[in-house]
């Protein structure tokens, strides 16, 4: 039988619309991963059906498909009316844009393309567990450390193209060294320095994991681009909580006021989760934007 030939047009548009379905399923698996990994007692498999987390009835098909449930019943829960986080949508279509995003950069290259989703996945349940319960889940950080390794040896090209299998793994074990190490060394650092744990494990393991995917020169610029993320969001979100606690001070005429606030923002200021932004860091290296990334730095520092 002769196959018509196929048009690259419109080939690439059918992969385009099947990694944004796949995103959007995948997404929504994702959420509840996001809601069932840090609490005791469930797992991702258990129960099999998704439940309303307030009223915990179980939902059905039409309840629980991809952002159109969520907006055809105005956000809220069926049976008892409990407003459903606007977290769950934004979850699958960021799913489903990262995943087009894959399709486009490996183009054609479908393990590749697979590979990559499964780690930005992975990255995407460590960034929303750590928002909420300021842990990265093991599930995540340890799994993603005893794949790298594997899949290194397995699709070399992870890592370069007409790479061996053994550079290939020699490449991953460095970038994890790389990765795990620097965060280490700063959180050892920290606690001599602050006596504070400055820097938890989670964090160590993310960098290990992440460096095992995309390299030493990979996970140094998503180290650089977490620090810079890190520090801004670390800056704007000390002047929010001064000033919401200097408002709420001033309201009780205290004098000493200003001290107070500050000194609350500050320690509020250390709780700040590394986590999320080390993985916008190693996604970015991860779908080679680090070549223009690069490109920006050189700019800015010209
Ligand atoms: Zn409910």
């Amino acid at each position: 039988m002769d196959l018509p030939p196929t048009d690259p047009i419109i080939s690439s548009s059918l992969a385009t619309v099947y990694s944004v379905l796949m995103g959007l399923l995948v997404g929504s698996f994702l959420n509840v991963a996001i809601h069932r990994l840090p609490t005791e007692g469930e797992s991702i498999f258990k129960p099999l059906r998704s439940r309303c987390p307030k009223c915990r009835t179980t939902l059905t098909w039409y309840e629980n498909i991809p952002v159109l449930s969520w907006l055809v019943l105005f956000g809220r829960c069926r049976t008892c009316r409990s407003s459903i986080h606007w977290r769950y949508p934004l979850v699958e279509i960021l799913t489903a844009l990262l995943f087009w995003v894959a399709a486009d950069s490996f183009m054609g290259d479908t393990t590749h393309i697979a590979i990559v989703a499964l780690v930005l996945s992975g990255l995407l349940v460590a960034t929303f567990v750590d928002l909420d319960c300021y842990e990265i889940p093991d599930e995540v950080s340890l799994g993603g450390c005893v794949l790298a390794p594997l899949l290194s040896f397995l699709v070399p090209r992870l890592h370069e193209l007409d790479l061996d299998r053994f550079s290939a793994l020699g490449e991953c074990l460095l970038g994890m060294a790389v990765g795990g190490g620097i965060l280490y060394f700063i959180g050892w650092l920290g606690t001599k320095v602050y006596r504070v744990d400055a820097m938890g494990l989670g964090d160590v393991k993310l960098a290990a994991a992440g460096g095992g995917f995309i390299g030493a020169s990979g996970i140094l610029y998503a180290l650089l681009v977490a620090a810079i993320l890190g520090s801004l969001v670390g800056i704007l979100n000390m002047l929010r909580l001064y000033c919401e606690l200097r408002l709420r001070v001033a309201r009780r005429n205290r004098r000493d006021g200003r001290l107070r606030s500050l000194q609350a923002a500050r320690l509020a200021g250390r709780y700040i989760p590394f986590g999320p932004y080390l993985a916008v860091g190693i996604a970015l290296s991860l779908l080679g934007w680090n070549d223009d990334g690069a490109l920006v730095f050189q700019f800015l520092l010209n």
